[in-house]
């Protein structure tokens, strides 16, 4: 028998979210049951609320920055146990046998991997509901162990913000000697600083935003270029090994790169859909350079980053918030009005009806 949890969830892409009670299945053999202590909020849990890219199924629970503690496991699982800390990123299952999954890119799954919600259950088709609730039941092997080392609340967001962008950082093999530069310093992007930082990399912050300088500097950068600023873009020519691109809506990227080294590498990992302007190809093709994409990242670099934070002490700068402010957060993601990641107390939930 299912048990009814509290939850979270848009209705539609012009309501506000409000209460909403979902089901989580009984225990598979494989499965742990984690309490959810904090979720932190992401641009995309806000784009999916609003339909934003058009796939949304309703009602949707946001929310794949999940951190818990676990309540119980299946008769089969062997690698957690009650009491331990655990997260569950964007994915909860996948094909495990295809040639993504056997090499732990589960999100690039042949089949299509199982994304934390909205996605559809591989065994009863059920709906997949994310960390906006009380409680969540995930197959092991999409579980993360968090390090004793750091803050939990902190911790949150390296299940979505951080992956992210420690993907695209690990794939090139960012290390000292590395020039990385970062756009846009939201959720994503003081992760990136805080990461390419870290991994000994040269930093540098490109926004829109004047006023944002000291804050990026704190985080580790070295440098902090205003984009619409031409004169501070043209000094940037050929500097960068890495561009990380985090802004979530659609925007020029033929300025970003005449500022790549040769062989450099412009990742996308924000805005999804036709660029506009057009990319001009010349001085990609000329300049030996390249544009990419990238999508979270699979369950051994997960763990690999949250280890790598455990080591280095690294946590999200977030602000706290109360599930029952989750609308008026949104607003306020939308103006860049967070320094630099929501994450919602998941106790506050418990005094909802
Ligand atoms: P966020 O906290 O809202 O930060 C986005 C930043 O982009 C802003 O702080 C702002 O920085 C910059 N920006 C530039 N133009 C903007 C505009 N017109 N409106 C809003 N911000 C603008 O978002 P996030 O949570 O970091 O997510 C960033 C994007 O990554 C979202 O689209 C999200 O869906 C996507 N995402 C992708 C993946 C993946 O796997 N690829 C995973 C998670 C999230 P400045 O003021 O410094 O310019
Ligand atoms: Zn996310």
């Amino acid at each position: 028998m299912s048990s009814q949890v509290k939850a979270y969830a848009a209705t539609s892409a012009t309501e506000p979210l409000g209460p909403h009670p979902i089901t989580r299945r009984d225990l598979r053999p494989n499965d742990v049951e984690i309490e959810i202590l904090y979720c932190g909020v992401c641009h995309s849990d806000l784009h999916t609320a609003r339909n934003d890219w058009g796939w949304t199924k309703y009602p949707i629970v946001p929310g794949h920055e999940i951190i818990g503690q676990v309540l119980s496991v299946g008769a089969g699982v062997t690698k957690y146990k009650a009491g331990d800390r655990v997260g569950v990123g964007c994915m909860v299952d996948a094909c495990g046998h295809c040639e993504a999954c056997v090499h732990g890119h589960e999100q690039h799954c042949r089949d299509g991997a199982t994304f934390t919600y909205g996605g559809k259950d591989r065994i009863d088709g059920s709906p997949t509901h994310g960390g906006y609730s009380e409680r969540v039941v995930v197959k092991q092997d999409f579980v993360v162990r968090v390090p004793d080392t750091i803050d939990l609340k902190g911790a949150a967001p390296l299940l979505c913000a951080g992956i992210t962008t420690w993907s695209p950082l690990r794939n090139a093999n960012i290390g000292p000697g590395s020039t990385v530069a970062v756009v846009g310093l939201g959720g994503l992007g003081h992760m990136a600083i805080k990461l390419a930082k870290a991994l000994g990399a040269e930093v540098t912050l490109i926004t829109r935003s004047p006023g944002k300088e000291a804050d990026a500097k704190r985080l580790g950068a070295d440098r902090v270029v205003l984009s619409s600023d031409e004169r501070q873009m043209a000094e940037m020519a050929g500097r960068f090994h890495l561009i990380i691109d985090t802004v979530p809506y659609v925007h020029d990227l033929n300025p970003y790169i005449p500022t790549l080294s040769f062989k450099g590498e412009l990742v996308l990992v924000g805005y999804l859909g036709p660029l506009e302007p057009a990319l001009d190809s010349a001085p990609i093709v000329l300049g030996g350079k390249a544009v990419a994409g990238s999508l979270i990242g699979g369950i051994p670099a997960t763990q690999e980053l949250l280890d790598f934070c455990g080591q280095h002490g690294i946590v999200s700068d977030v602000e706290m918030i109360n599930m029952q402010n989750i609308n008026e957060a949104y607003e306020r993601m939308l103006k860049s009005d967070v320094k630099y990641r929501f994450v919602i107390d998941m106790a506050s939930l418990k005094s909802t009806a």
